[in-house]
């Protein structure tokens, strides 16, 4: 269906962060057909979408979570990382079944397409459920199985974790009209002996695809690696060939200027998780030395259950804020910047870049209306700057991923509410042992 958005301000987020005022948009087939200031005289729309009083801007990118994860949220908070994640997270995830993914997953995509999300990087298990959620909900996603393995002992023919991986890969790599890709996603160098790593990095040269992995996230994983393989997290990883492929890497908290080079070299992505990093104590990453070098840097919530949130305006505003803050400097990361992280950086990492991430003719019609009607948007002068320093989740009215409408006004149209929260209910009753 043909569809023309009218009267938009139209943040396209391309190289010169380009703003029309009272633009037109034309979508067909998914496609951004259409971006002008001028009416198109010969444009037939079948649909015509009024954005007057309305920001049109390219979808988020949340580039790193764990969407069953949102069963846990409030279940364990204000502890550090290593003990919420042993003795809380890891016994509770032992009762989480491949039903129970399929439920949490459509209940995180409801709350990140209230935020503005049109795409997201998940690492998890039971990634099969996973994918058939997104499939049926109309999001962009790129998947991982999360993959853990303590001992050397595997056999990388038959280990349980790398076979789901690469069955994953098989089964909905590129499915979905592409909306869908799959990654291999070791878990952490904590949870993966380095064996495993490079069997993982094996895997993913071998399906060409990318890697996505937690790295340097905190102080503790940062002193034992040091401890054990007498090098940092990210020398270690790079030695293992890990940055061959293309690598997600999620946190990069704690790092040395010579960690910052070699991720540099390797044209590593970090995805910066603000939110989580501040709420389990982990640190702040140096994302201004990251963006200063040249590094690819996006933006993410990480899971629920470490955030508590999945609104990814909230860490566009945290991204912004944290770095001035730290290095007491109001231009550490300017508001531009911030906003690049969540869209375009995010596109980057995930190897989107040349279909999503900025609008402009030719790019897929992944994009988020914005009211503008709320007082913080008064008075109304610098636009870039109100999204990321006034602007709410909750000012996102619609979201379109290749076109089609997901969510409308909070009414979401390839999710049934009712029913999804039903067996949130359900499950958490069970997971928490609630009468
Ligand atoms: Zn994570």
């Amino acid at each position: 269906m043909n569809k023309l958005i009218k009267n938009a301000c139209i943040m396209t987020m391309d190289a010169d962060n380009t703003i029309i005022e009272n633009g037109y948009i034309g979508i067909e087939a998914g496609l951004i057909t259409y971006v002008s200031a001028d009416f198109p005289a010969t444009f037939m729309p079948h649909m015509i979408i009024d954005a007057k009083e309305k920001i049109v801007m390219p979808g988020l990118v949340n580039a790193h979570t764990h969407t069953p994860m949102i069963l846990l949220r409030n279940y364990a908070d204000d502890l550090p990382l290593q003990q919420w994640l042993f003795d809380k997270i890891f016994p509770m995830e032992d009762k989480l079944t491949a039903e129970d993914a399929y439920w949490a997953c459509q209940l995180s995509m409801m709350e990140m397409l209230k935020s503005g999300v049109t795409c997201f990087s998940d690492m998890y298990f039971y990634m099969e459920e996973v994918a058939k959620a997104v499939n049926k909900a109309g999001m962009r996603s790129n998947l991982s199985r999360g993959l853990q393995c303590f001992n050397d002992d595997f056999d990388v023919m038959t280990d349980e974790r790398l076979l789901e991986n690469e069955q994953l890969f098989k089964d909905w790599h590129g499915e979905a009209n592409g909306r869908i890709k799959v990654s291999v996603g070791p878990h952490a160098l904590y949870t993966c002996v380095p064996e495993y790593l490079k069997a993982s990095v094996e895997l993913a040269k071998r399906l060409e695809t990318g890697i996505h992995i937690h790295v340097s996230e905190t102080q503790k994983e940062r002193d034992e690696c040091i401890e054990k393989y007498g090098k940092t997290p990210v020398k270690h990883l790079a030695d293992l060939g890990v940055f061959e492929v293309n690598t997600l890497a999620a946190h990069c908290v704690h790092v040395s200027d010579e960690d910052l080079d070699i991720l540099k070299q390797h044209h590593v992505n970090v995805v910066y998780n603000p939110g989580s990093n501040l709420k389990l104590g982990s640190g702040i990453a140096p994302v201004t030395k990251m963006i200063e070098r040249g590094i690819n840097v996006a933006l993410a919530t990480d899971g629920a259950a470490s955030n508590n949130n999945l609104n990814m305006f909230e860490e566009i505003h945290l991204a912004a804020l944290i770095s001035k803050g730290v290095l007491e400097d109001p231009t550490a990361i300017t508001a531009e910047k911030a906003l690049q992280m969540a869209t375009l950086n995010g596109a980057k990492a995930l190897g989107n870049d040349r279909e999503t991430g900025s609008i402009k003719v030719g790019m897929k019609a992944d994009l988020i209306i914005v009211s503008k009607k709320s007082p913080h948007f008064y008075p109304r002068n610098d636009i870039t700057a109100n999204l990321v320093y006034a602007t709410q989740a909750s000012d996102v009215e619609t979201v379109l991923v290749e076109g089609q409408i997901l969510m409308d006004k909070g009414d979401f149209k390839t999710i049934d509410t009712e029913e999804v929260l039903y067996h949130i209910d359900k499950i958490s009753k069970r997971l928490f042992e609630v009468s």
